[in-house]
């Protein structure tokens, strides 16, 4: 790292004094911040989901106009530990990510890194523990007109505007589904095929072998290959101050509901009933097959109750927004607008030096880096140690990335392939 990166990080993390962060607070459009408003239903078959509701956090602890939400859906598999860890754990492995000291508009732009950091450390956290099941986990932070979706796994999350446009924040990560994933798994040592039973017959969605699982990405899977990954996909957007619903749901409702259906569902509802009704629409065109669970949130202008009915004349634009491609620049800020939606930030990519970026945050009075998934310091020996070739050598170039602790460097490695997975060591 050059002097000047050191001297730019060293800047950046130096706290802002309180006064300084609210008034620059009362500046912003916060006076303005929209109410959001939440119902939540379900009903269980094998009792492996779980949501999490968070309306009060604060950036800065004691100051109200610092609040923003967090809602999530966990859809677990092989038992529950996993769903409950990650809903445990999370979002303060998120929070932890983001740097101390950062105004509103800079927060919200760190989010992404912090959200890919936050959901790694609680997989490698989880792994630590041996247990063997998984988890689907699609995370949404509200902080007024912003919404930002991490996600995992197959559990949706839809937006429908006032405008009636209903569009997919999150992509799917089923192998059946998702021909660059199957290609990922693949190159990273994975087998992708069907179930095999009678007489050979190939049954069932497309799997990963080692394992047996039908998505290509969750928190957990001990048992599986490495090629499994926590990496989220992560999309920003920006709400007009027109206001907007998310509907936040496990696969039990999306193998039943296409998005327009169930955004149509549930339309001049408020919350708690529209939650209730999207689940009942599901269940009447499937029955209860698999858990179904459901969130509903509505940001809304603060002076009106309920979101207004949408407009009878519908456009829907949601074949406009292009998904599952990797941007050619992560820091890059995509401005593409969709009906009045602004799309902030959008990346996929499973490798993390595409998502991390090249931060080497020295602590300059212990003199340690700091790793930017679990933010252990470390003197950049440790973080050296379990790699062949030189860290910082300009001849090898053998990463890009940020600085990573070494177990945090083990794992990286692992599910890109670089060393058996756990699953193949132990075969
Ligand atoms: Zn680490």
């Amino acid at each position: 790292m050059s002097g000047t990166e050191v001297t730019r990080m060293k800047q950046k993390a130096a706290p802002v004094p309180l006064g300084t962060l609210i008034s620059r607070e009362l500046r912003s459009d916060n006076v303005e911040k929209p109410t959001v408003k939440y119902g939540q239903a379900g009903l269980a078959k094998k009792g492996e989901d779980y949501f999490l509701v968070k309306p009060d956090c604060q950036r800065i602890t004691g100051n109200t106009s610092t609040s923003f939400s967090v809602f999530a859906i966990l859809d677990g598999h092989n038992g529950i530990s996993a769903a409950i860890f990650t809903k445990e754990n999370l979002l303060n492995n998120v929070l932890s990510a983001i740097p101390q000291g950062l105004d509103r508009e800079e927060w919200l732009q760190a989010l992404p890194r912090a959200l890919v950091a936050g959901f790694v450390k609680t997989d490698i956290e989880f792994q630590q523990k041996g247990e063997t099941s998984g988890t689907t986990v699609t995370f949404v932070v509200i902080d007024g007109w912003t919404i930002t979706v991490a996600s995992v796994g197959d559990s949706r999350c839809i937006l429908d505007t006032q405008e009636g446009v209903v569009s997919l924040l999150t992509v799917d990560h089923r192998l059946e589904e998702n021909e660059e994933e199957r290609q990922r798994v693949t190159a990273s040592g994975g087998e992708v095929g069907r179930l095999n039973i009678f007489g050979g017959n190939e049954v069932g969605p497309l799997r990963c072998w080692p394992g047996g699982l039908c998505l290509s990405r969750s928190i957990g899977d001990t048992d599986v290959g490495e090629f499994i990954v926590p990496i989220p996909h992560v999309k920003q957007v920006k709400l007009s101050n027109a206001g907007g619903r998310l509907i936040i749901a496990s696969d039990g409702i999306w193998d039943a509901l296409s998005s327009d259906l169930a955004a149509q569902s549930c339309r001049g509802l408020p919350a708690d009933l529209a939650a209730k009704m999207v689940v009942k629409e599901a269940l009447r065109s499937r029955g209860l097959k698999d858990d179904t669970t459901c969130l509903v949130v509505d940001i809304i202008p603060y002076d009106h109750p309920v979101l207004p009915p949408t407009p009878r004349k519908r456009q829907n634009l949601l074949s406009s927004f292009i998904f599952g491609r990797r941007s050619q620049n992560s820091r890059s800020k995509k401005l593409s607008t969709v009906g009045i939606v602004e799309e902030l930030f959008e990346e996929g990519s499973a490798m993390l030096a595409e998502r991390l970026g090249k931060d080497f945050p020295l602590n300059s009075s212990s003199g340690l880096f700091r790793c930017a998934i679990c933010q252990v310091d470390q003197p950049a020996s440790e973080g050296l140690s379990v790699n062949s070739g030189p860290f910082f050598s300009p001849a090898s170039k053998p990463w890009e990335g940020p600085f990573l602790c070494a177990n945090c460097r083990r794992k990286k490695d692992a599910m890109e392939g670089k060393r058996p997975s756990r699953a193949a060591l132990t075969a």
